[in-house]
């Protein structure tokens, strides 16, 4: 096998950037992953006619790296309604943006999810995040999400009933500690554009970012066990070598690989797929758990958003538990369905479990969020990765994008 100028560790999002970037330089390389396919973290699996990705998660159409990489239309999108239905005391409440859906303007306000004084500082926040620029939301001064809704008047009510469940599930973190910066970031997103499916599920898109790659170009399971300058072992032994290495792996792997100091946390979440025969929510909206009473706290009809997801005749419904709250199976599915039957009542029974993900290591916890953390690690030796950026979709592109650009410009030398 031709030595290649670059090898490039890990063929998720991040990977995959960085690779189409050197493509476009011209630059060789080859990419190694330990799985069987590209993706990382976004994957979907194909059951009976159903899409499962691999945790609930979805596509911000605005995130700036996606617009200049996607074609959104190719994916064949589809979105959710910007807002939510909330659960509060045996109820649903519709909490919808009245700037993006028309005609709820008036439930909005009066429905016990917020205060009044609460929907207008939304809107006050909406206008603050479209009008600054997103470099500069990411300079801004960093709290946490918790302080930052606090500073801005929030009441306690809109916070746990709304903010929690809604950026809980996003940041997949309850407690609201991640960073102020990507809080504005991803509101900007929501008030901006949409949250997406694509058609063949979301690997769909590292796979449609991963087409221009030349054939042969990833190496699919060979596993990296360790690196030495810029050669690496690979788990049956055999060493590849290469000029420069991209190490676009996750957090705690990258950790293990190029010994940081620090480790990288994780934000861990599990996701239930349940068959039905009826969706229990026919509108494409998140519904949200707006009480503390778990451990659900956020469920999606993933065929009332695209009806791909399911085959005719059945329904799909996610449910998100955040954290782990009982290391104990049997223990946290009696306790989803539990929570279910509250919500929907004993049509429940009928569900069927159509497969379940615990996954350890979903997100990175990265606080501060400084986006300028330089890709070269050493000579020679780059990383890219979510946890080194903003630590989603657009962070992992970015990283790769800015992984391969400091590489191009060592190999260029000074002017
Ligand atoms: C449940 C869940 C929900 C999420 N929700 C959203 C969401 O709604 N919106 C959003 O924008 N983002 C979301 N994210 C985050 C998003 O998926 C990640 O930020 C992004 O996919 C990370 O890409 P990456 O390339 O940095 O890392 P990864 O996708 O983890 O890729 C790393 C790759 O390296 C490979 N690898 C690891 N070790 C080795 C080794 N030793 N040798 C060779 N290969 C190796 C892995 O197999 C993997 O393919 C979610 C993630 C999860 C898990």
């Amino acid at each position: 096998m031709a030595q290649p100028d670059v090898l490039i560790i890990g063929a998720g999002l991040a990977g995959i950037c960085c690779a189409r970037q050197l493509l476009k330089a011209g630059v060789n390389f080859r990419i190694i992953e330990a799985s069987d396919a590209v993706g990382g973290r976004i994957r979907t699996d194909r059951v009976n006619g159903f899409l499962l990705d691999r945790g609930f998660q979805v596509l911000l159409t605005s995130y700036p790296e996606a617009l200049e990489n996607l074609d959104y239309e190719r994916l064949g999108l589809a979105s959710f309604d910007n807002g939510a239905l909330v659960r509060y005391h045996g109820e649903f409440y519709r909490l919808v943006d009245p700037w993006r859906v028309r005609g709820h303007f008036i439930a909005n306000l009066l429905n016990p999810i917020g205060s009044f004084a609460d929907k207008l500082r939304i809107g006050k926040l909406r206008s603050h995040v479209l009008r600054t620029p997103l470099d500069k939301i990411m300079l801004a001064p960093e709290t946490t999400t918790q302080q930052a809704l606090a500073r801005r008047r929030f009441s306690r009510r809109i916070t746990e009933r709304f903010f929690r469940p809604f950026l809980g599930g996003i940041f997949l973190d309850t407690k609201l500690s991640v960073s102020s910066r990507w809080f504005e970031y991803v509101f900007r997103m929501f008030a901006e554009g949409d949250a997406a499916l694509p058609a063949n599920g979301m690997q769909a898109i590292p796979e449609q970012l991963a087409e221009p790659l030349p054939e042969g170009a990833i190496l699919f399971n060979r596993r990296v066990e360790s690196i030495d300058g810029t050669t690496v072992t690979l788990a049956d032994g055999e060493r590849l070598r290469a000029e420069k290495l991209v190490v676009a792996v996750e957090g705690p792997e990258a950790q293990r690989l190029l010994h940081f100091e620090k480790p990288v946390l994780s934000r861990e979440c599990v996701c239930y797929y349940f068959a039905a025969k009826e969706p229990p929510v026919k509108e494409p909206l998140l519904v949200l758990s707006g009480s503390t009473r778990g451990p659900i706290n956020n469920l999606a009809v993933m065929d009332s958003v695209q009806p791909t997801y399911a085959p005719k005749g059945e329904s799909l419904i996610s449910v998100t538990v955040v954290g782990n709250p009982s290391r104990d199976e049997s223990v946290l599915r009696k306790m989803v369905r539990g929570q279910l039957k509250r919500w929907f009542g004993l049509v429940v029974q009928e569900w069927r479990l159509v497969a379940l993900y615990r996954i350890e290591h979903a997100l990175p916890v990265v606080f501060p969020m400084d986006r300028n953390k330089p890709s070269r690690i050493r000579k020679d030796v780059y990383a890219a990765g979510d946890y080194l950026a903003t630590p989603y979709i657009q962070g992992a592109m970015e990283s790769g994008r800015l992984a391969a650009e400091a590489l191009i410009a060592d190999m260029k030398g000074p002017h």
